[in-house]
Order: structure tokens, then sequence, then C-alpha cells
């Protein structure tokens, strides 16, 4: 999935892996990288027996699916720790 128009000037580039994220806020202030994911949908059950789909915009969290994902704090820290040097 591509990024969507209206979030696409929030676009970054993994460092790791190049792809393409956007960076969002928590509500516990942490700033996380974000991946779109494949169409998703929340389910409301309106009665009649039937449930109702609906189409959500959706991220996951790129530490979750980056495949360097187990470079992260190591790479940060290491260049930090090595640059000067
Ligand atoms: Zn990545």
């Amino acid at each position: 999935m591509p990024i969507p128009d209206a979030l696409k000037q929030h676009a970054r580039k993994c460092r790791l892996c190049s792809k393409q994220l956007i960076f969002a806020r928590t509500d516990a202030g942490m700033r996380v990288p974000l991946d779109t994911v494949a169409p998703t949908f929340t389910v409301e059950d309106e009665g009649g027996g039937e449930l109702r789909a609906k189409r959500a915009t959706s991220f996951v969290s790129h530490f979750a699916t980056c495949p360097a994902a187990n470079e992260f704090g190591r790479k940060a820290k290491s260049k930090e720790a090595t640059s000067g040097r």
C-alpha cells in the first residue's frame, strides 16, 4: 500500500531498508515509524444478523516489519558512539 496522499508530506525513508514510512507521535509521546498495511476494516454489528465492514486506514509499527529491525537500537547507538572517531 502506498502512503496516502494526505500524509505524503510526512513520508521519510527507513535508514536501514529504505522503505517509505511516516512518523507519528503516540499518546505517550513516543515517535513511532509506521508502515502502511494491506487494506483493513473495522467491523460493526448493525443487527439483522449482518456485520458491516468499514474500510479503515491502518498502519503497523515499522519496528515489526523492517527486514533490518534487529539493527535498529544497535545501529543508532553505534553511529553516535563512533562519530568523531
Ligand atoms: Zn526499515
